[in-house]
């Protein structure tokens, strides 16, 4: 019998008023469930700075959870960015995922701004100064579109490890190999800060599809197929269902205690996922907000 794993949730901020209800949704199933952490994304080009903050604010007073509040460097100078992290601290929050973002909309790389943090790393270094937050980072089992192969991306994560960093979560993939390579490499280069498997659950093939090709994420031709036939017969839900949960069982056998799950504010599929690797509700807070 495997060991029931740790598990986080990636929300985002809503943009409208029924986004807002989706994502009061999303908390309230998954809460119960009893997260070390969830995290709150931060929109493209700092598009969603208000918005993540009230949401960060909303879901740590309302339902207790330790929320982990992202912040890019894109678009702001460093003092802007600083001043942001100054305000989650202000507002209680301890953890911050440091990213560098991607390239504003139409732009087809990405450029610090003149007085910005020109890299990841270095946002993890100003960040780790003030000493008022824990950092996590991102990391990329998969080449990211701006390297040059594994190697670079290992290498550049233990920089930012290096800087203060004290975790990273992981773009998504499909096939545990993958994840598992790269926590090799990542041993092999002396990172030993914990790596968390980021954890999509397949909520619409054709949109996954997009997403994988814009993150560099392969697609086996094996899931593909998969998908095509589930559809054929409407057991979409089911497929994505079962091969989430085999895809975490085959992790957790392989040593991985913590899962970071992208719910892309639609609960019920982590939900269906994490009770069949054990992870149940907590009664207690099942009744919270
Ligand atoms: P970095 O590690 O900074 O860069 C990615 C790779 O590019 C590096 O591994 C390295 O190989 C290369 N590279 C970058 N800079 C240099 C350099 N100066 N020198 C040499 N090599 C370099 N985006 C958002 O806009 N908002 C979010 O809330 C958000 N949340 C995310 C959460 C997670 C867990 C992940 C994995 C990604 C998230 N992203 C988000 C996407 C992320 O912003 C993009 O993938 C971005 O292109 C890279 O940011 P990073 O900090 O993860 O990468």
């Amino acid at each position: 019998m495997t060991k029931t794993p740790n598990i986080s949730f990636e929300f985002f901020p809503p943009q409208t008023l029924d986004a807002s209800f989706r994502l009061w949704d999303t908390v309230q199933t998954l809460a119960p469930l009893n997260p070390s952490f969830v995290s709150v994304t931060y929109g493209a080009g700092g598009t969603t700075r208000k918005l993540t903050h009230e949401a960060v604010g909303a879901i740590a007073n309302n339902y207790g959870l330790n929320v982990a509040a992202h912040l890019t460097c894109v678009d702001a100078t460093r003092a802007e960015t600083m001043e942001i992290a100054e305000s989650y601290a202000a507002a209680g929050v301890t953890e911050i995922v440091a990213l560098r973002g991607d390239a504003p909309k139409g732009a087809q790389r990405f450029t610090p701004h003149a007085d910005g943090f020109a890299s990841s790393v270095e946002l993890v270094e100003a960040l780790a100064k003030t000493g008022k937050f824990k950092i996590r980072v991102g990391a990329y089992p998969e080449p990211h579109p701006d390297s040059a192969d594994t190697l670079a991306d290992v290498r550049f994560l233990k920089r930012k490890i290096d800087a203060g960093a004290t975790s990273a979560m992981t773009q998504f993939f499909f096939e545990a190999e993958t994840f598992l390579r790269f926590r090799d490499a990542c041993v092999r280069e002396g990172i030993t800060a914990p790596i968390l498997p980021g954890i999509l659950p397949i909520q619409s093939w054709d949109g996954t599809k997009k997403f994988a090709a814009r993150c560099g994420t392969t697609v086996p031709a094996w899931l593909d197929d998969a998908f095509m036939a589930a559809k054929r017969d409407g057991r979409e839900e089911l497929l994505a269902t079962a091969l989430c949960t085999e895809l975490c069982d085959t992790l957790i056998g392989e040593g991985v205690e913590d899962l970071h799950f992208y719910t892309l504010n639609k609960p019920h599929l982590t939900r269906e996922v994490c009770h069949a690797l054990g992870v149940t509700p907590n009664v207690a807070l099942q009744n919270v907000a």
